[in-house]
């Protein structure tokens, strides 16, 4: 702010010496007075650092963007090219596509049962069965897998959509075992789309529901918690830990190897528990969840997955919040994101759509909610929309799944209820690879269903994605959610500059989240100025090669528990 406050002090003084002095004098001492300023500014910017005013570039661009709204190809190719910032909400086998999918299941010489296109080892040799190999020379088989493991051709299904999605898992599970190799895809992929950021979901796995089972119930969870501790959480959570080191580290080297941009990517992971499983199941996931976050710098939070319809998810939905419940007061660093009324009415009992994002939200403490599609249809609703808008909760919105999975869409979709009252909103895939979506269509659609949403509104939905992220560390931001106002140490320098004081150096530095939230600054800047030139494309993640770092992956440190 001081240069803010040297201006009118040194106009006052040349006002004050203009009545004194003669008409030609006084020129003089305009020149001089405007000679002042203009030093004083050129000091300031070289003494801290770049002061450059917001140009207009911001709404040149949102003007154009409105000529663009009815054209889903022009859209397309700008959301492209807009810098995105993070996809906070995706899962790591459900991102992929099938056919790269096919690629890692011949790379490991698996088969395919042609009765229900599952893949396996175990069907080398067996009746009704090929090497997945000879897809590729077999086109009505190869597209035949593809159909199986996605949502492609779901018009033909003969099952529900909801159904086949999720029976897709279990059916191309058997490919998904390298998981840097996956990793990798989707940090190229990622890069490819101007994605800066992915905060993956990772099952916990089965050694942590064993280990659940093998410790039985008990009603109270600190006990319940001790016994999990002798029966061997440390272990569990420890390898839990591990794999994701290890998917981080190996799937940084496949890139590296093969000289890919998408190693620049940012990954952060969270560990999920899955809602279907019996309580002591669930109750051993989240514990090792919670454990392993709390010892990885790498996995930064936790949620809870899989068809909220389910019957033990619904019979347990309460339960289950309550252990998040009791594991936050056990681990309060690690981060809550949930997926809540991921439900619409007809698909539940209306008693099951009354409360599952209340509870998540003041029960299970979650930062975020994924879905919320049955807002309205929550016990006072109004009330729950307000905690979130002013506890900061965010909604995570992924258009194309609610599409696809519980044909919601449009003015049926709660949208743009929770951007009405100003619930931080992100947009996100949610299982891109499976529904055949990447992350610009979520802001496509999104444009194209929702004309009162403008281009500042999508720039604050992708500051949203790294503001209302788990990288750990300040924000650049004063206040969460408001981008009008640099932290202190920042303020005096130009968002995403790469010519910074040493204050702000150090924020950035020592803060992952802040390292990520000025590099997006820089992107987003390149991307306007170059836009308001004309240049209607982008060269993919060429924007600014952003000051400071952007968090580099190998952060993997371990925090001692
Ligand atoms: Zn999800």
């Amino acid at each position: 702010m001081g240069e803010m406050n040297l201006e009118p002090e040194t106009q006052f003084n040349a006002l004050t010496d203009l009545e004194q002095c003669s008409w030609l004098k006084s020129i003089g001492v305009v020149f001089l007075a405007a000679f002042l300023v203009f030093s004083g500014l050129i000091f300031l910017a070289d003494g801290l650092c770049s002061t450059d005013r917001a140009p207009s570039d911001e709404e040149l661009i949102a003007q154009r963007f409105e000529g663009l709204r009815d054209n889903p190809g022009e859209l397309r190719a700008f959301f492209l090219a807009m810098p995105k910032g993070g996809d906070i909400h995706n899962h790591l086998t459900g991102a992929i596509y099938a056919e790269d999918l096919i690629d890692e299941a011949s790379a490991q010489n698996l088969c395919i049962n042609l009765d229900n296109y599952t893949v396996s080892p175990k069907y080398c040799g067996s009746a009704n069965s090929e090497p997945i190999k000879n897809s590729y020379s077999d086109s009505k088989l190869y597209g035949q897998i593809v159909d199986a493991w996605s949502m492609r051709d779901d018009e033909l299904l003969d099952e529900s959509k909801r159904d086949h999605f999720f029976n897709t898992f279990g059916v191309f599970g058997g490919a998904t075992s390298n998981t840097s190799a996956i990793l990798a895809n989707l940090r190229s992929n990622a890069f490819r789309e101007n994605v800066s950021y992915l905060e993956i979901m990772t099952g916990a796995g089965s050694a942590a529901a064993n280990l659940g089972s093998k410790t039985g119930w008990d009603d109270n969870f600190s006990v319940l918690y001790s016994k999990l501790i002798d029966n061997g959480l440390p272990s569990v959570s420890q390898s839990l830990s591990n794999y994701i080191i290890d998917t981080e580290r190996n799937s940084l080297s496949i890139l590296e190897n093969r000289d890919d941009p998408g190693k620049n990517v940012t990954v952060r992971y969270i560990v999920s528990a899955t809602r279907t499983l019996s309580r002591e199941k669930v109750f051993g996931q989240l514990a090792a969840a919670f454990d392993a976050a709390n010892k990885s710098g790498l996995a930064v939070g936790v949620t809870l997955l899989s068809p909220e319809d389910n019957y033990i998810a619904r019979e347990n939905y309460s339960l289950q919040m309550k252990m998040v419940e009791f594991l936050h007061s056990v681990y309060p660093r690690v981060n809550i994101a949930l997926h809540a009324g991921e439900l619409t009415l007809g698909l539940v009992p209306t008693t099951d759509l009354r409360f599952h994002i209340k509870e998540a939200v003041e029960i299970g403490q979650a930062s975020r909610i994924g879905h919320g599609v049955d807002i309205m249809w929550e016990q006072n609703s109004d009330q729950v929309l307000k905690e979130m808008a002013r506890n900061g909760v965010a909604i995570e919105i992924m258009p194309v799944s609610n599409k696809i999975i519980l044909g919601v869409s449009g003015e049926d979709h709660p949208f743009p209820v929770y951007f009405k009252r100003g619930v931080p909103i992100v947009l996100a895939s949610d299982d891109a690879g499976v529904l055949r979506t990447d992350l610009s269509e979520q802001f496509v659609i999104i444009a194209s269903d929702y004309p009162q949403i403008n281009y500042q509104d999508f720039k604050k939905f992708v500051r949203n994605s790294i503001e209302y992220s788990f990288l750990q560390g300040r924000s650049i931001w004063l206040s969460k959610g408001d981008y009008t106002i640099l932290i202190p140490e920042c303020a005096s320098c130009r968002p995403g500059s790469k010519q910074i004081n040493a204050k702000c150096k150090a924020l950035l530095d020592g803060s992952d989240k802040a390292a990520m939230q000025w590099k997006l600054e820089g992107d987003l800047a390149a991307f306007e100025k170059g836009y308001a030139k004309g240049k209607q494309e982008m060269e993919f993640n060429s924007l600014s090669l952003s000051y400071p770092r952007a968090p580099q992956p190998p952060h993997i440190l371990i925090i001692p528990g």
